[in-house]
C-alpha cells in the first residue's frame, strides 16, 4: 500500500533566492538516507511530500531524524478534500487507537478551503465526540492530537509529530576538513558544522605502531557513525610517529603539545587544499585541558591561515556528552585508546604558549621536510554509510 510522510523543514524557508538550491539539496538528502526504500518526493507548498511502500515505520523514522533540515515530519494519511471525508476519516483512523482524550488542531498551509483553521477543529471535534460517545475533548493535554493540515488540494490527517535534527541540509555550505580524535568532542563538534550544512572531511593522527590498531579501528568506528549523518564520508589517516620524534628530540619539553598541534593543523590545511575545504574544524573547549587555554588557542591556530571553527568552545562537557549520546558517538568515544598525544606527554604541559617562543622553537625543526614526507605516507579510506 502506498503511503505518505508530510515533511517539515523550517529555517530553508527563510532563504530568499537561495530557496530552490536548499530544497532540492533536502529532497536529493532524504533519497540518500532512505536509498534501500522505493520513495518519491514532492515540494508542495513549503513542505515536502513523501510518498512510497516500506513495512517498518521505524527504520524510516530512524533514517528521516538523521537529515539536516528536517524541522518535523509525520506519518500522514491523504484524504479527500471536503469537510464530509475529513470527519469520517479522522474518526476511522481514530477508532483503531487506544486513547481516553483528543484534540483536533487543523492548520491551513494555503487558505482555498472554505473553513477556518478553528472551523475545522470545531466541526470535526464535534463529530468525533459525539460519535464516539465515551471520549473527552482536552485541548490543553490530550492523550493523542488529531493534525488535520490542509494545503491546496491536498488535506493531511497525522497524530505524532516526529522531531527531525533541525539545521541545513548536508552539503548547502561548502566542505571542511574535521580533525578526529578518539575522545568525545571532536565527533561532537563535526557532527555540530554538519548540522549548518558543512559537509566533512575527517583527519586523523595516529602513532601507529607506537598506538593500537584498535584505537585506529575506534576512529574509523566513530566516522562510521557519522558518514550516516552525510551519506558517506572520507576519512584521512596521518602518520604523526615521525613528527612526534623530531619535536621530541628538538624542541623544549613544555612546548610539545602547542607543537604537535600546530603541525596537525598544518597538515589539516594541506589536505583541506587539496579537497578544496574551506575551514578547519576542533573540538576544542575553552579551559578543558592544557592545549585549550586562549593563549593556546591562539599560538596553535596561528599556524595556519584558514579559520578554524571550534563549535564547541564555550560548552560545559555535560551538554557534550549529552549531545554524544543523542548523535551515538558517546559509547565508542567511551572506549579506551591511546591518544597519539600521550606519547612523549611533557610532564609540565604550557598552559600560555607565546607565539614568538614557539616560533622559535620550530627554528630548530625541519618541518616542510617532515610535512612533505607525511603527506607521502597518507592513507585515504572511503567510509560508506
Ligand atoms: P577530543 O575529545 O576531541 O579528543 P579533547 O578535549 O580531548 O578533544 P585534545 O585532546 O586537546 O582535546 O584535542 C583538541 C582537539 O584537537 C580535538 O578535539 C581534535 O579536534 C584535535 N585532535 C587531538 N588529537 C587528535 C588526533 N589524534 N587526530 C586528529 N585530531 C586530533
Ligand atoms: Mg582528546
Amino acid at each position: 500500500m502506498v503511503k505518505h510522510i508530510l515533511i517539515h523543514y523550517s529555517e530553508i524557508g527563510l532563504k530568499g533566492g537561495n530557496r530552490d538550491f536548499f530544497e532540492k539539496k533536502l529532497i536529493c538528502n532524504i533519497q540518500m538516507a532512505l536509498g534501500d526504500f522505493d520513495v518519491r518526493i514532492k515540494n508542495i507548498f513549503g513542505r515536502l511530500l513523501l510518498t512510497g511502500e516500506w513495512q517498518d515505520e521505524t527504520e524510516v523514522s530512524e533514517k528521516l531524524s538523521r537529515v539536516f533540515g528536517i524541522a518535523y515530519f509525520s506519518f500522514a494519511y491523504l484524504v479527500r478534500s471536503d469537510l464530509e471525508s475529513i470527519k469520517k476519516e479522522s474518526l476511522r483512523l481514530l477508532k483503531n487507537r487506544d486513547f481516553k482524550t483528543f484534540a483536533v488542531r487543523a492548520r491551513r498551509g494555503t487558505k482555498n478551503f472554505p473553513l477556518k483553521s478553528l472551523e475545522i477543529e470545531r466541526e470535526v471535534g464535534g463529530y468525533i465526540f459525539e460519535s464516539l460517545g465515551d471520549k473527552k475533548v482536552n485541548l490543553k493535554n490530550p492523550d493523542i492530537t488529531c493534525h488535520i493540515e490542509i494545503v491546496n488540494d491536498y488535506v493531511f490527517i497525522y497524530f505524532d509529530k516526529i522531531k527531525g535534527p533541525g539545521g541545513l541540509p548536508v552539503g548547502t555550505a561548502g566542505k571542511l576538513v574535521s580533525l578526529i580524535s578518539g575522545g568525545f568532542d571532536s565527533p561532537v563538534a563535526s557532527w555540530q558544522m554538519m548540522r549548518r550544512g558543512a559537509e566533512i572531511i575527517f583527519v586523523h593522527f595516529h602513532s601507529y605502531p607506537n598506538t593500537s590498531k584498535g584505537s585506529l579501528e575506534k576512529v574509523r568506528e566513530l566516522v562510521k557513525i557519522l558518514s550516516h549523518y552525510q551519506f558517506g564520508a572520507k576519512l584521512y589517516l596521518v602518520p604523526f610517529l615521525d613528527i612526534q620524534k623530531e619535536i621530541f628530540a628538538n624542541a623544549p619539553e613544555k612546548l610539545r603539545i602547542v607543537l604537535y598541534r600546530r603541525m596537525m593543523l598544518r597538515l589539516a590545511e594541506a589536505i583541506a587544499q587539496k579537497e578544496k575545504a574551506l575551514g578547519l574544524v576542533t573540538g576544542d573547549n575553552l579551559g578543558q585541558v592544557a592545549s585549550q587555554t586562549l593563549e593556546n588557542m591562539l599560538a596553535i591556530g596561528a599556524a595556519v591561515s584558514l579559520p578554524i571553527y571550534r563549535p564547541l568552545v564555550s560548552w560545559d562537557k555535560e551538554e557534550i556528552i549529552n549531545l554524544a549520546k543523542k548523535i551515538g558517538t558517546h559509547d565508542i568515544s567511551a572506549e579506551p585508546f591511546d591518544d597519539c598525544c600521550s606519547l612523549f606527554a611533557p610532564r609540565h604541559p604550557e598552559t600560555r604558549a607565546d607565539l614568538k617562543e614557539v616560533g622559535g622553537a620550530e627554528k630548530n625543526l625541519n618541518i616542510k621536510e617532515i610535512v612533505e614526507k607525511t603527506i607521502g605516507e597518507i592513507e585515504i579510506r572511503d567510509i560508506g554509510y
